[in-house]
């Protein structure tokens, strides 16, 4: 829901309207029929004037694990995808895009191999999250659907800004970026909230991780693990680190102890990311992956392995891609 536009509308009434509406749509109102506290005439220009959503449900689809993946397509017909992770934890997780597609190129990833559209708005990245509260309650956000959130700094963070009232803490809502400088370094100087940092590392060396990811050349690791430390400094949380598991290519003993070498245990919690086909490559076997995790259990770290969801309707990490459009 475009707040802007609310407000506008909106303009001659007490500046608590808009916070009113707001209030119904992050609790998951499906119309503005339901905003009772709000005059009928109200509701009635706003609907006139306010699309309920920035964005249009084009397809939905939910795989055997219980995984949904939505496809959107924003008001000038550009693709989103969202995807909702309920866990047997009760956990519900929502994994959001930031862009319309990305226009990084990492090898590995379905979403850099479509063209790129063009940012999302604070408010279509919100809806995406709007979209599944109206289904259920949730809890936890994660921006690693399309696109590089630090590329869409100001839109990403108002967005993370307003999750609270979805129901999302700060605590509970993860950032994941391939180190992209310029919006890292305001992530860590602006954003005050202890919002989660992830980051996308996939390689221990600058060669490899630019073989992998272009976008490396440009921001090198020491500068991009400089930013990782300084974020530990001023919020004392641990970084996340995602690495995944391309068979022959980063997932040797030697590459275990490159990261160990790399990465202080004590700020950086691994998580290893089993490959979800896209083409380019083949996903480490477990056996490899067993090692791999047991080599940097040695060194000091408590590396976890992710959990694969949602393969089976491609909505999985790395794999949205618009396809089912
Ligand atoms: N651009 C940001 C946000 C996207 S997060 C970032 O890269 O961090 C999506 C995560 O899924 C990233 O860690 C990405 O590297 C990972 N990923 C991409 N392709 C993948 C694939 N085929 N299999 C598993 N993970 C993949």
């Amino acid at each position: 829901m475009d707040l802007e536009l609310v407000t506008e509308v909106l303009a001659p009434e007490p500046a608590y309207r808009t916070r009113q509406v707001w209030d119904w749509a992050a609790r998951g109102a499906k119309s503005y029929g339901e905003m009772t506290n709000l005059s009928v005439g109200l509701r009635e220009q706003l609907e006139e004037r306010v699309p309920f959503s920035t964005l249009e449900l084009i397809h939905e689809a939910k795989s055997v694990d219980g995984t949904m993946k939505a496809l959107f397509h924003t008001s000038d017909g550009h693709p989103v995808e969202a995807v909702l992770m309920p866990f047997r934890d009760g956990r519900r997780s929502v994994c959001l895009s930031s862009q319309s597609g990305c226009p990084l190129t990492c090898t590995f990833c379905a979403t850099g191999q479509m063209q790129f559209r063009r940012n999302l708005t604070a408010w279509e990245i919100l809806d995406q999250a709007l979209h599944f509260r109206r289904l259920e309650p949730i809890d936890h956000v994660v921006f690693m659907g399309m696109g590089e959130p630090m590329l869409n700094f100001d839109a990403a963070i108002t967005a993370a800004r307003r999750l609270p009232d979805v129901g999302v803490t700060p605590r509970r809502t993860t950032i994941s970026t391939v180190g992209w400088l310029p919006g890292l370094r305001r992530f860590v100087d602006e954003v005050e909230e202890p919002i989660r940092l992830a980051l996308s590392l996939h390689a221990p060396t600058d060669a490899l991780r630019s073989e992998l990811m272009p976008v490396n050349d440009r921001y090198p690791l020491d500068e991009v693990i400089a930013e990782c430390l300084r974020y530990y400094e001023l919020r004392r949380r641990k970084v996340f680190v995602e690495y995944v598991m391309l068979a022959g290519v980063n997932d040797s003993l030697d590459h275990a102890r490159g990261l160990a070498q790399l990465l202080d245990p004590k700020i950086f919690k691994v998580n290893m990311i089993p490959y979800n086909p896209t083409g380019m490559f083949a996903g480490s076997s477990r056996e490899t992956m067993a090692h791999f995790k047991d080599a940097l259990h040695k060194s000091g770290f408590s590396p976890t392995l992710r959990l694969t969801r949602g393969r089976d309707i491609a909505a999985a990490c790395g794999q949205l891609a618009a396809t089912s459009a």
